[in-house]
Protein backbone atom coordinates (compact mmCIF):
# COMPACT_ATOMS: atom_id res chain seq x y z
CA UNK A 1 0.00 0.00 0.00
CA UNK A 2 1.19 3.52 -0.84
CA UNK A 3 1.67 5.87 2.01
CA UNK A 4 3.55 8.97 0.98
CA UNK A 5 2.93 11.79 2.97
CA UNK A 6 0.73 12.80 0.25
CA UNK A 7 -1.30 9.75 0.28
CA UNK A 8 -1.51 9.95 4.11
CA UNK A 9 -2.76 13.36 4.21
CA UNK A 10 -5.23 12.39 1.58
CA UNK A 11 -6.42 9.75 3.73
CA UNK A 12 -6.67 11.76 6.81
CA UNK A 13 -8.46 14.30 5.18
CA UNK A 14 -10.71 12.88 2.80
CA UNK A 15 -14.45 12.59 3.42
CA UNK A 16 -15.18 8.71 1.84
CA UNK A 17 -16.24 6.36 4.04
CA UNK A 18 -14.29 3.69 2.00
CA UNK A 19 -10.82 4.53 2.99
CA UNK A 20 -11.28 2.73 6.53
CA UNK A 21 -12.56 -0.56 5.18
CA UNK A 22 -9.53 -0.36 2.78
CA UNK A 23 -6.61 0.80 5.80
CA UNK A 24 -8.40 -2.04 7.57
CA UNK A 25 -8.77 -4.84 5.28
CA UNK A 26 -5.07 -4.10 5.21
CA UNK A 27 -4.31 -3.36 8.46
CA UNK A 28 -6.13 -7.08 9.71
CA UNK A 29 -4.43 -8.80 6.99
CA UNK A 30 -1.04 -7.52 8.56
CA UNK A 31 -1.92 -8.22 11.83
CA UNK A 32 -3.32 -11.72 11.39
CA UNK A 33 -0.43 -12.89 9.57
CA UNK A 34 1.74 -11.94 12.87
CA UNK A 35 -0.44 -12.56 15.62
CA UNK A 36 -3.39 -13.93 14.64
CA UNK A 37 -6.70 -13.58 15.46
CA UNK A 38 -5.96 -13.02 19.04
CA UNK A 39 -6.39 -9.83 21.11
CA UNK A 40 -4.16 -9.46 24.27
CA UNK A 41 -5.58 -8.39 27.16
CA UNK A 42 -3.73 -6.49 30.02
CA UNK A 43 -4.95 -5.11 33.48
CA UNK A 44 -5.05 -1.84 34.09
CA UNK A 45 -4.12 -0.98 37.65
CA UNK A 46 -4.25 3.01 38.17
CA UNK A 47 -2.16 3.25 40.84
CA UNK A 48 -2.09 7.05 42.02
CA UNK A 49 -4.00 10.23 40.84
CA UNK A 50 -1.18 12.57 42.47
CA UNK A 51 0.81 14.64 40.14
CA UNK A 52 3.54 17.04 39.65
CA UNK A 53 2.54 17.84 36.38
CA UNK A 54 -0.19 20.53 34.89
CA UNK A 55 -0.68 18.74 31.55
CA UNK A 56 -2.84 21.03 29.72
CA UNK A 57 -5.36 18.44 28.58
CA UNK A 58 -5.29 16.32 31.64
CA UNK A 59 -7.62 15.57 34.33
CA UNK A 60 -5.45 14.97 37.10
CA UNK A 61 -2.92 17.57 36.85
CA UNK A 62 -1.70 19.32 39.61
CA UNK A 63 -4.06 21.99 39.80
CA UNK A 64 -7.37 20.09 38.84
CA UNK A 65 -9.61 20.28 42.17
CA UNK A 66 -10.19 16.39 41.96
CA UNK A 67 -10.00 14.29 44.83
CA UNK A 68 -6.64 12.80 45.45
CA UNK A 69 -6.08 9.16 46.06
CA UNK A 70 -3.17 6.57 46.20
CA UNK A 71 -3.01 2.80 46.33
CA UNK A 72 -0.71 1.02 48.97
CA UNK A 73 1.14 -1.69 47.62
CA UNK A 74 -0.65 -4.40 49.24
CA UNK A 75 -3.79 -3.02 47.79
CA UNK A 76 -1.93 -3.17 44.29
CA UNK A 77 -0.66 -6.84 45.09
CA UNK A 78 -4.29 -7.88 45.41
CA UNK A 79 -5.59 -6.39 42.03
CA UNK A 80 -2.42 -8.64 40.46
CA UNK A 81 -3.94 -11.43 42.52
CA UNK A 82 -7.75 -10.84 41.67
CA UNK A 83 -5.93 -9.92 37.71
CA UNK A 84 -4.42 -13.02 37.44
CA UNK A 85 -6.79 -15.66 38.27
CA UNK A 86 -8.90 -14.05 36.30
CA UNK A 87 -6.44 -14.47 33.54
CA UNK A 88 -4.57 -11.65 32.88
CA UNK A 89 -0.82 -12.41 32.65
CA UNK A 90 0.28 -8.89 32.00
CA UNK A 91 -0.15 -6.29 34.77
CA UNK A 92 0.01 -2.07 33.48
CA UNK A 93 0.75 0.05 36.57
CA UNK A 94 -0.21 3.78 35.71
CA UNK A 95 -0.51 7.04 37.22
CA UNK A 96 0.53 10.19 37.72
CA UNK A 97 3.73 11.43 38.63
CA UNK A 98 3.53 11.00 42.26
CA UNK A 99 6.63 11.55 44.56
CA UNK A 100 5.52 9.81 47.17
CA UNK A 101 6.46 6.29 44.53
CA UNK A 102 9.81 6.52 45.27
CA UNK A 103 12.57 4.01 43.75
CA UNK A 104 12.63 2.01 46.23
CA UNK A 105 9.36 1.32 46.86
CA UNK A 106 8.46 0.75 43.17
CA UNK A 107 11.47 -1.59 42.98
CA UNK A 108 10.09 -3.57 45.76
CA UNK A 109 6.78 -3.60 44.56
CA UNK A 110 7.91 -4.91 40.82
CA UNK A 111 10.00 -7.31 42.57
CA UNK A 112 6.99 -8.85 44.28
CA UNK A 113 4.66 -8.77 41.77
CA UNK A 114 7.49 -10.64 39.55
CA UNK A 115 8.03 -13.28 42.69
CA UNK A 116 4.08 -14.00 42.61
CA UNK A 117 3.64 -13.84 39.03
CA UNK A 118 6.60 -15.04 37.69
CA UNK A 119 4.82 -15.58 34.02
CA UNK A 120 3.04 -12.03 33.86
CA UNK A 121 5.09 -9.28 32.14
CA UNK A 122 5.23 -5.98 34.51
CA UNK A 123 4.17 -2.62 32.19
CA UNK A 124 4.99 0.59 34.18
CA UNK A 125 3.36 3.97 33.11
CA UNK A 126 4.36 6.75 35.30
CA UNK A 127 5.31 9.63 34.04
CA UNK A 128 9.02 10.85 33.15
CA UNK A 129 11.88 9.82 35.12
CA UNK A 130 15.42 9.76 35.04
CA UNK A 131 17.71 7.09 33.26
CA UNK A 132 18.96 5.84 36.79
CA UNK A 133 15.49 5.65 38.12
CA UNK A 134 14.40 3.67 34.47
CA UNK A 135 17.56 1.50 35.05
CA UNK A 136 16.43 0.36 38.41
CA UNK A 137 12.95 -0.46 37.69
CA UNK A 138 14.45 -2.63 35.00
CA UNK A 139 16.57 -4.30 37.11
CA UNK A 140 13.62 -4.66 39.59
CA UNK A 141 12.06 -6.82 36.69
CA UNK A 142 9.85 -4.50 34.68
CA UNK A 143 9.21 -5.47 31.42
CA UNK A 144 7.97 -2.56 29.71
CA UNK A 145 6.87 1.24 29.62
CA UNK A 146 4.22 2.79 28.31
CA UNK A 147 5.09 6.48 27.71
CA UNK A 148 2.83 8.74 25.18
CA UNK A 149 5.25 11.08 23.69
CA UNK A 150 2.01 12.80 23.12
CA UNK A 151 3.19 14.81 19.83
CA UNK A 152 6.34 14.58 17.68
CA UNK A 153 6.26 18.59 16.71
CA UNK A 154 7.48 20.64 19.79
CA UNK A 155 5.64 23.57 18.99
CA UNK A 156 2.97 21.48 19.55
CA UNK A 157 3.92 20.21 22.50
CA UNK A 158 4.67 23.29 24.16
CA UNK A 159 0.77 24.46 23.92
CA UNK A 160 -0.40 21.12 25.28
CA UNK A 161 2.03 21.10 28.40
CA UNK A 162 3.10 23.62 30.82
CA UNK A 163 6.67 25.54 30.38
CA UNK A 164 8.41 23.82 32.81
CA UNK A 165 7.79 20.16 30.54
CA UNK A 166 9.95 19.74 27.34
CA UNK A 167 9.86 17.78 24.70
CA UNK A 168 13.53 16.85 24.60
CA UNK A 169 13.07 15.33 28.20
CA UNK A 170 9.95 13.12 26.37
CA UNK A 171 12.22 12.10 23.84
CA UNK A 172 15.21 12.02 26.21
CA UNK A 173 12.93 8.59 28.20
CA UNK A 174 12.00 7.31 25.30
CA UNK A 175 15.20 6.64 23.83
CA UNK A 176 16.77 5.94 27.43
CA UNK A 177 13.87 3.09 28.00
CA UNK A 178 14.53 1.92 24.60
CA UNK A 179 18.34 1.52 25.35
CA UNK A 180 17.43 -0.31 29.16
CA UNK A 181 15.60 -3.14 27.21
CA UNK A 182 12.33 -2.26 28.13
CA UNK A 183 9.59 -2.89 25.77
CA UNK A 184 8.41 0.82 25.01
CA UNK A 185 5.14 2.15 23.89
CA UNK A 186 4.68 5.68 22.49
CA UNK A 187 1.49 7.39 21.25
CA UNK A 188 -0.48 10.55 21.12
CA UNK A 189 -4.07 11.54 21.57
CA UNK A 190 -6.14 12.25 18.29
CA UNK A 191 -7.67 15.43 17.73
CA UNK A 192 -5.81 17.38 20.93
CA UNK A 193 -6.06 21.07 20.36
CA UNK A 194 -3.49 22.25 18.25
CA UNK A 195 -2.85 19.29 16.08
CA UNK A 196 -2.87 19.51 12.16
CA UNK A 197 -2.72 17.04 9.53
CA UNK A 198 0.67 18.23 9.73
CA UNK A 199 1.51 17.48 13.15
CA UNK A 200 -0.02 14.00 12.60
CA UNK A 201 2.60 13.17 9.60
CA UNK A 202 5.00 13.74 12.42
CA UNK A 203 3.99 11.53 14.54
CA UNK A 204 3.68 8.71 12.30
CA UNK A 205 7.18 9.57 10.90
CA UNK A 206 7.99 8.82 14.42
CA UNK A 207 6.78 5.89 14.99
CA UNK A 208 8.06 4.40 11.30
CA UNK A 209 11.25 5.74 12.35
CA UNK A 210 11.50 4.64 16.52
CA UNK A 211 9.06 1.65 16.05
CA UNK A 212 7.98 1.45 19.11
CA UNK A 213 7.32 -2.04 20.55
CA UNK A 214 3.14 -1.19 21.77
CA UNK A 215 1.77 2.11 20.48
CA UNK A 216 -1.44 3.73 22.40
CA UNK A 217 -3.71 6.75 20.75
CA UNK A 218 -7.71 7.57 21.56
CA UNK A 219 -9.12 10.34 20.86
CA UNK A 220 -8.79 13.38 22.98
CA UNK A 221 -11.62 13.74 25.55
CA UNK A 222 -12.58 17.15 27.29
CA UNK A 223 -11.88 16.87 30.67
CA UNK A 224 -13.55 19.17 33.46
CA UNK A 225 -11.33 21.75 35.32
CA UNK A 226 -8.93 21.89 33.09
CA UNK A 227 -7.48 24.43 30.41
CA UNK A 228 -9.15 22.66 27.47
CA UNK A 229 -12.73 21.76 29.36
CA UNK A 230 -14.43 23.43 26.42
CA UNK A 231 -12.19 21.90 23.35
CA UNK A 232 -14.37 19.55 21.42
CA UNK A 233 -13.60 15.74 21.58
CA UNK A 234 -11.38 14.28 18.94
CA UNK A 235 -12.95 12.22 15.72
CA UNK A 236 -13.69 8.60 16.06
CA UNK A 237 -13.62 7.71 12.73
CA UNK A 238 -10.21 9.13 12.24
CA UNK A 239 -8.67 7.38 15.22
CA UNK A 240 -10.04 4.28 13.59
CA UNK A 241 -7.80 5.23 10.47
CA UNK A 242 -4.96 6.19 12.28
CA UNK A 243 -5.04 2.97 13.87
CA UNK A 244 -4.90 0.92 10.49
CA UNK A 245 -1.97 3.47 9.82
CA UNK A 246 0.00 2.60 12.20
CA UNK A 247 -0.44 -0.94 11.93
CA UNK A 248 0.59 -0.62 8.07
CA UNK A 249 3.16 1.53 8.96
CA UNK A 250 4.89 -0.60 11.79
CA UNK A 251 2.93 -4.02 11.14
CA UNK A 252 4.55 -6.50 14.49
CA UNK A 253 3.32 -3.18 16.73
CA UNK A 254 1.03 -4.03 19.76
CA UNK A 255 -2.03 -1.35 19.37
CA UNK A 256 -4.75 -1.05 22.44
CA UNK A 257 -7.82 -0.52 21.74
CA UNK A 258 -7.95 2.38 24.16
CA UNK A 259 -10.63 3.16 26.91
CA UNK A 260 -11.06 6.51 25.47
CA UNK A 261 -12.37 5.55 22.00
CA UNK A 262 -14.34 2.82 24.06
CA UNK A 263 -16.02 5.65 25.96
CA UNK A 264 -16.82 8.06 22.58
CA UNK A 265 -18.20 4.84 21.16
CA UNK A 266 -20.49 1.85 22.15
CA UNK A 267 -18.59 -0.26 19.81
CA UNK A 268 -15.34 1.28 20.14
CA UNK A 269 -13.43 -1.54 20.48
CA UNK A 270 -14.66 -3.91 18.36
CA UNK A 271 -14.37 -0.88 15.60
CA UNK A 272 -10.68 -1.05 17.32
CA UNK A 273 -10.19 -4.06 16.35
CA UNK A 274 -11.20 -3.95 12.84
CA UNK A 275 -9.09 -1.29 12.39
CA UNK A 276 -5.69 -3.73 13.51
CA UNK A 277 -5.73 -3.42 17.23
CA UNK A 278 -4.79 -5.92 19.21
CA UNK A 279 -4.70 -5.14 22.62
CA UNK A 280 -7.32 -4.07 25.14
CA UNK A 281 -6.68 -3.19 28.86
CA UNK A 282 -9.52 -3.71 30.79
CA UNK A 283 -9.81 -1.55 33.72
CA UNK A 284 -8.41 -3.49 37.33
CA UNK A 285 -7.85 -0.84 39.47
CA UNK A 286 -10.36 -0.97 42.83
CA UNK A 287 -13.80 -0.51 42.17
CA UNK A 288 -13.82 2.55 44.99
CA UNK A 289 -11.25 4.34 42.96
CA UNK A 290 -11.69 3.65 39.49
CA UNK A 291 -13.79 7.04 39.08
CA UNK A 292 -11.27 9.03 40.71
CA UNK A 293 -8.55 8.26 37.67
CA UNK A 294 -10.72 11.06 36.06
CA UNK A 295 -7.87 11.70 32.90
CA UNK A 296 -11.31 13.04 31.08
CA UNK A 297 -14.62 13.31 31.40
CA UNK A 298 -17.47 10.12 31.70
CA UNK A 299 -14.84 7.37 31.26
CA UNK A 300 -15.64 3.92 31.13
CA UNK A 301 -14.50 1.84 34.09
CA UNK A 302 -17.91 -0.19 33.86
CA UNK A 303 -19.08 -3.21 31.66
CA UNK A 304 -16.75 -4.40 29.21
CA UNK A 305 -14.16 -2.27 30.10
CA UNK A 306 -14.30 -3.96 33.66
CA UNK A 307 -11.96 -6.45 34.74
CA UNK A 308 -14.34 -8.87 35.94
CA UNK A 309 -16.45 -8.44 33.15
CA UNK A 310 -13.88 -10.38 31.05
CA UNK A 311 -16.21 -12.82 29.90
CA UNK A 312 -18.33 -9.95 28.78
CA UNK A 313 -15.57 -8.60 26.51
CA UNK A 314 -14.37 -12.39 25.36
CA UNK A 315 -18.03 -12.53 23.80
CA UNK A 316 -17.64 -9.86 22.44
CA UNK A 317 -14.70 -10.58 20.82
CA UNK A 318 -15.67 -14.02 19.51
CA UNK A 319 -18.46 -12.31 18.07
CA UNK A 320 -16.38 -10.59 15.54
CA UNK A 321 -13.71 -13.91 15.03
CA UNK A 322 -10.90 -13.21 17.41
CA UNK A 323 -10.00 -15.14 20.47
CA UNK A 324 -8.46 -13.71 24.04
CA UNK A 325 -6.05 -15.28 24.81
CA UNK A 326 -4.76 -16.11 28.45
CA UNK A 327 -0.76 -14.81 27.18
CA UNK A 328 1.42 -12.30 28.45
CA UNK A 329 1.22 -11.19 25.15
CA UNK A 330 4.85 -9.78 23.94
CA UNK A 331 5.91 -7.99 20.50
CA UNK A 332 6.56 -10.72 18.05
CA UNK A 333 10.48 -10.00 17.07
CA UNK A 334 11.34 -11.10 13.32
N1 LIG B 1 1.48 10.20 33.95
C1 LIG B 1 1.58 9.16 32.94
C2 LIG B 1 0.24 8.57 32.56
C3 LIG B 1 -0.68 9.59 31.95
S1 LIG B 1 -2.34 9.05 31.62
C4 LIG B 1 2.33 9.72 31.76
O1 LIG B 1 2.65 10.89 31.74
O2 LIG B 1 2.65 8.95 30.86
C5 LIG B 1 -2.10 8.19 30.09
C6 LIG B 1 -2.45 8.96 28.85
O3 LIG B 1 -3.78 9.42 28.86
C7 LIG B 1 -1.64 10.20 28.57
O4 LIG B 1 -0.39 9.89 28.06
C8 LIG B 1 -2.53 10.96 27.59
O5 LIG B 1 -2.14 10.73 26.23
C9 LIG B 1 -3.92 10.39 27.85
N2 LIG B 1 -4.83 11.47 28.28
C10 LIG B 1 -4.64 12.38 29.25
N3 LIG B 1 -5.64 13.28 29.27
C11 LIG B 1 -6.48 12.93 28.26
C12 LIG B 1 -7.68 13.48 27.73
N4 LIG B 1 -8.20 14.58 28.24
N5 LIG B 1 -8.27 12.85 26.69
C13 LIG B 1 -7.74 11.72 26.17
N6 LIG B 1 -6.61 11.18 26.61
C14 LIG B 1 -5.97 11.77 27.64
Amino acid sequence: MNLSSNELRRLLTTSDPTVLDELGAEARRLRDEIYGRRVFIRGLIEISNHCRNNCLYCGIRRDAACRRYRLAPEQIMDCCRTGHALGFRTFVLQGGEDAWFTDEKLCALVGDIKREFPDSAVTLSLGERGRESFARLREAGADRYLLRHETADRDHYALLHPAAMSFDHRMQCLADLRDLGFQVGAGFMVGSPGQTVDTLLKDLAFIADFRPEMVGIGPFIPADGTPFEHEPAGSVEITLRLLAIIRILHPRVLLPATTALGTLHPTGRERAVEAGANVVMPNLSPQDTRALYAIYNNKLSTGSEAAESLTDLRLRMQAIGYEMPVARGDFQIE
